[in-house]
């Protein structure tokens, strides 16, 4: 018979298959540390540092603030803010005194942004003073009735350019925000709310924490609920998988967006629970990065592939000593070999590749940090995680090592999609959540993914995976960065077509790249078409964005 879970085998020794979950708030991460360790330094930000009992203070102000503003348990606030204390400061708050967190990505154009406001229905949002003038516009069309203004000068100095790249004068953005008729300075009102311990209790497995929009696998973007539990959970597993030492002393690089819930889940709820210190970057610049290692010697360096690509090749990176770092987590996209080879020589620590969705807290599977792992997977199921690979239609599951849609099972994995109980009903089956992503099982258990199911490429009859064409891409040495996508083709349907960022001073010609190519893959996945480029669009967690290629593509 078939071996249900045969990827338990694998397991390191200190890991447990199943674990307890406390049911409480999601906000007792930071109460229970700030209690334990009142003076160990909560957050980092340009220079200053917070320590855990003035952390705790500010979250229990907001939520007072939040209150007296007469905001309600169960309502939603948005947090549009790139890292920083007042982001964190607004988490925590808002979820003390029971409210649902809407994280806002502050690069949102004014559609997106009434998108979320109006489908969340969020009363109240916090910004910063630089993208005040674009919540303002959409206030109007959305049911905000409070705005909530951190200024750029409290930070002072802080760095214009190392913001998210904000067009302060193309869209008007002005930083003298109109205070009053709803809109609020954070410290003001911070300064004069009750700092009273208050953290409420909540139906952990029921209320909801978290409203995190993403694209989810058709159409507009949905808000994925993602409960005190789900949260706590993936926290939980997160810190079981990676870490066995004891808490404290680790210093974590918060180089992704804590608006994305990689970054709250692996960085920001994880470096709280485990009472670390968390280094709040408010943009990814590599300058400032490989400074930032240097000088704080951070331990835990979560990231995206794109990230460590950046770092690997860039000139300093011989000249900073980055051994400090320990252990790192890649998710969001598939992270080529030579990159985890080449990082981990860098720092003589770990990268290993993980795997997850916004729809599971994210993370489901990750390779053994100090065990035994495999190259080119994504591991295996976090503990009290079960996955399948199935047919997507019929469900059936697939043999071991053939391709179908990989399922999942477990705590982190959301309730469902925000007022659309359609879409959830075809995402979650029978308790399994169907991931859109395709992928196979090895006999030890191990998952890879081949691709997105919507990003097949149909190409003369033939099923073919960008994954697949990218990584032989990667492997070449003048190539630095490449992504593969179907573009129309009247003969074949669709057709492959590679985008390509060479290495500074490299010369690749297509002729050549065809040879590198045709060497390595079938014919019929070897690209037909070559776009040499500068860069890549990227979202802002560093995922390669293959639907704006395709699009710029449509449009010529
Ligand atoms: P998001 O919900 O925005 O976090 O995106 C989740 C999607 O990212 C997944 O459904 C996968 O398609 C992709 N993804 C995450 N981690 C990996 C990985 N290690 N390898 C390949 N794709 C990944």
């Amino acid at each position: 018979m078939r071996e249900s879970k045969p990827w338990l085998r694998h397991y390191p020794s200190e890991v447990a298959p199943t674990y307890e979950y406390p049911k409480h708030n999601l906000a007792r991460l930071l109460v229970d540390s700030a209690h334990q360790f009142p003076e160990r330094p909560a957050l980092y930000f340009l220079g200053k540092k917070l320590s855990y009992r003035e952390l705790l203070h500010a979250s229990y102000q907001f939520a007072h603030v939040l209150l007296d503003l007469g905001v309600r348990p169960g309502e939603r606030v948005s947090i549009m803010l790139p890292n920083c204390p007042s982001a964190i400061i607004a988490y925590f708050g808002t979820l003390m005194m029971g409210g649902i967190v809407v994280m806002t990505n502050p690069l949102y154009v004014e559609r997106e942004l009434i998108h979320q406001l109006t489908d969340s229905e969020a009363g109240v949002i916090i910004t910063l003073d630089l993208l005040f003038d674009r919540v303002q516009k959409a206030k109007s069309r959305t049911d905000l009735r409070h705005v909530i203004v951190t200024s750029i000068k409290d930070y002072l100095p802080f760095p214009k350019n190392l913001l998210y790249p904000i067009k302060m004068k193309k869209d008007g953005a002005k930083l003298d925000v109109t205070y009053g008729d709803g809109v609020y300075p954070f410290k003001k009102l911070l300064r004069a709310a009750s700092a009273a311990p208050i953290c409420v209790d909540v139906n952990a497995d029921d209320d909801i924490a978290l409203l995190q929009y993403t694209g989810g696998t058709t159409g507009l973007s949905k808000g994925v609920m993602l409960t005190h539990t789900n949260l706590i959970a993936n926290t939980y597993q997160t810190s079981h998988w990676c870490y066995q030492v004891q808490p404290g002393g680790d210093r974590f690089l918060g180089a992704i967006p804590c608006f994305h819930v990689f970054g709250l889940t692996v960085l920001l709820n994880q470096a709280m629970y485990r009472a670390g210190m968390l280094i709040l970057i408010p943009k990814f610049d590599i300058d400032m990065i490989l400074d930032t290692i240097h000088k704080l010697k951070p331990t835990i360096f979560p990231g995206a592939p794109t990230m460590y690509v950046a770092l690997i090749n860039h000139k300093r990176v011989k000249e900073v000593d980055i051994s400090s770092i320990n252990v790192c987590v890649s998710g969001s996209a598939p992270l080529p070999l030579e990159v985890q080879e080449r990082f981990e020589e860098l720092t003589g620590g770990r990268l290993i590749e993980g795997y997850g969705l916004t729809e599971a807290s994210p993370v489901t599977h990750a390779n053994p940090i100090w065990g035994f792992r495999k190259i080119m997977s994504i591991g295996v199921p976090f503990p009290d995680t079960v996955t399948k690979v199935v047919d997507s239609d019929s469900g059936e599951e697939m043999p071991i090592g053939e391709i179908g849609e990989i399922i999942i099972k477990g705590p982190q994995i959301m309730k469902g999609y925000w007022k659309r109980e359609e879409e959830t009903a075809k995402t979650i089956k029978d308790g399994w959540l169907y991931t859109g992503d395709m992928g196979r099982m090895d006999e030890d258990g191990f998952f890879s993914i081949v691709d997105r199911k919507k990003d097949l490429i149909i190409a003369g009859g033939f099923n073919i995976y960008p994954r697949d064409i990218e990584e032989v891409l990667y492997e070449h040495p003048a190539i630095l960065e490449a992504a593969v996508a179907g573009v129309p083709d009247e003969y074949r349907g669709e057709t492959v077509k590679a985008f390509i960022v060479l290495r500074e001073g490299m010369k690749l010609s297509e002729k050549d790249l065809d040879v590198w190519c045709r060497e390595r893959l079938a014919a019929y996945k070897v690209p037909r078409k070559v776009e040499f480029r500068q860069s890549l669009p990227k979202t802002m967690i560093g995922k390669v964005l293959r639907r704006q290629l395709l699009e710029e593509e449509l449009k010529q």
